[in-house]
């Protein structure tokens, strides 16, 4: 259904049809075979490998981090953490303005691009120009989902799924707490 839960994007597409709302057999399948081709891995390295391979114009130690963000913050933007769905108070805000990264205050979404989800997350259907990075997330077992990042911090956001509206089809899935949300100043 969205970021936490994270069924592939195909399955999602299904659901929102309302096309019993569970997997195909076939899907099961497949779902299955990939579930135990990734347990007989060790699932660390791939994330591993990936991040090494990622340089950012800002970079902190874990210390540093962990000072300069709050505990939640540090948790999905370093931790690659997700929040409860509808806890963040962004989730449901509507006002114009620009979402920000909460870790180098980058410019990463426009409050033209977003729209309600239902999912419990704040999502977009388009990020900024040159505001996000990504990379594929292969932590849960079952599927390989397309992590979001800051590109300039490399804080994790959220992920991106093939079912949002157009003109795009994206649905950049957001983690309130890894944005700030400036308003956009009035007059
Ligand atoms: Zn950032």
């Amino acid at each position: 259904m969205a970021c936490a839960i994270a069924l592939p994007a195909s399955v999602n597409g299904l659901k929102k049809k309302g096309a019993s709302g569970m997997f195909t057999r076939r899907q099961f399948a497949q779902a299955g075979l990939a579930a135990t081709a990734s347990l007989s891995t060790v699932r660390k390295p791939a994330r591993a490998d990936e991040e090494k391979k990622m340089t950012f114009e800002i970079t902190k130690t874990d210390a540093e981090w962990r000072s300069a963000l709050t505990p939640q913050q540090y948790r999905v933007l370093r931790k690659h953490g997700t929040e409860t769905a509808r806890t963040s108070p962004l989730d449901k805000n509507y006002e114009p303005g620009v979402y920000h990264c909460a870790a180098c205050d980058l410019p990463l979404f426009s409050s033209d691009a977003k729209y309600d989800s239902g999912t419990g997350w704040p999502s977009f259907w388009k990020p900024l120009d040159n505001a996000i990075g990504t990379s594929i997330d292969r932590s849960l077992f079952f599927s390989a989902r397309t992590e979001v990042h800051c590109r300039r911090c490399g804080g994790h956001l959220g992920h991106v799924f093939e079912d949002g509206p157009q003109p795009t089809g994206l649905r950049y899935c957001m983690n309130g707490v890894a944005m700030k949300f400036v308003p956009k100043a009035s007059g």
